[in-house]
């Protein structure tokens, strides 16, 4: 009889503690984290999305099942009972240390992500489920699939999504080219982003009372400039307050659905402006939605589970 070797995991929950807290820009905040625990983190790259479970005075992160079947066993607990987890963006690891960076979206205290980022101090310990160093060929965790020829990429969201762009820009070899759509609360939120040398950066606040006019206005700039004339194809309407608003174009391996694209477009933010920008692009200018990934962050007026 011949022994199976245990394989390690995927991804699993790492025990974090902070270690550091610093106001990169009046809305970004970045919280470091350190323990022996992070020694397997894993980074595969891009916008590699993370689960991150805040604990609250009535559930401390030991309440988190994070066995294999954590999510079943979460989803039977009672309501009330049940740990708090939101979607974070990974935005640097440092294996040497062990340390990760979160850069999280300081906004008015609305839910149990922005209450502990509003209170968080050093020492504070939360739970992030991520891919470890174990993981292996594609991460479906990361969302930024652009076809090995692309001319121009865009890069378009709000500032729950600059995390995400600033890692896509720093990762993109020099010679990529395209432009930066980014709508965020303060004019300094700008400041945030690294510079790559191709890309165009249109960064400005959001207008008081006129969400998503920014990102709408920019994106139509770029369509015209950047996309040649085609036929608007119909996008199934999508109801954002029912259904997830996310379309990642993949083939059944995982790769990018299309060999070339004139423009690859990546949309994320709050659902309500990323569903606006995708009809713009798809509908209006005709760009193919295999090259459009949309990923609805956040949903004005509605808690992320
Ligand atoms: C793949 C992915 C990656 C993400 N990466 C990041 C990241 O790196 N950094 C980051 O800061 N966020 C990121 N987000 C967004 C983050 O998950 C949400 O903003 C989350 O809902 C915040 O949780 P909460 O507990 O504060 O609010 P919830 O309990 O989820 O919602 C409560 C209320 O707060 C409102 N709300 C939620 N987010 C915001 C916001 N940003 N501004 C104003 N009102 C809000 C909701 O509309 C709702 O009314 C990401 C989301 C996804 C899906």
């Amino acid at each position: 009889m011949t022994a199976t070797r245990p394989t390690r995991p995927q991804s699993r929950f790492f025990r974090a503690r902070v270690t550091a807290i610093i106001d990169l820009t009046p809305s970004l905040r970045r919280f470091t984290f350190g323990g022996p625990d992070l020694a397997d983190y894993g980074d595969p790259g891009f916008d590699q999305r993370i689960k991150i479970v805040f604990p609250t005075a009535r559930t401390p992160i030991d309440t988190m099942p994070t066995g294999e079947d954590w999510w079943t066993q979460w989803r039977e607990m009672r309501e009330d009972a049940r740990p708090p987890f939101r979607t974070y963006t990974t935005r640097a690891v440092r294996p040497e240390a062990p340390e990760v960076d979160v850069d999280m979206v300081a906004h008015d205290v609305l839910g149990p992500a922005s209450a502990w980022i509003a209170t968080a101090r050093l020492g504070d310990e939360l739970l992030i489920y991520a891919p470890t160093t174990s993981h292996t060929g594609v991460s479906y965790g990361i969302d930024f699939v652009p076809p090995a020829c692309t001319d121009d990429i865009l890069l378009a969201g709000d500032e729950t999504a600059a995390p995400a762009i600033a890692v896509i820009l720093e990762q993109l070899p020099r010679d990529a080219r395209g432009v930066v759509v980014l709508e965020v609360p303060d004019a300094d939120d700008g400041a945030y982003l690294p510079v790559h040398p191709g890309f165009e950066y249109r960064i400005a606040a959001r207008a008081a009372g006129d969400r998503h006019a920014h990102l709408i206005a920019g994106v139509e700039d770029v369509a015209r400039r950047l996309v040649p004339s085609g036929r608007g194809a119909e996008v199934e309407e999508i109801d954002i307050d029912r259904d997830i608003l996310w379309e990642v174009p993949r083939t059944a391996k995982g790769g990018a659905a299309l060999k070339s694209a004139p423009l690859y477009a990546w949309l994320a933010g709050e659902a309500g402006g990323i569903k606006t920008l995708r009809r713009q692009l798809v509908t209006h200018h005709g760009v193919d939605r295999r090259a459009v990934a949309f990923m609805g962050y956040w949903r004005l007026g509605k808690a992320e589970v």
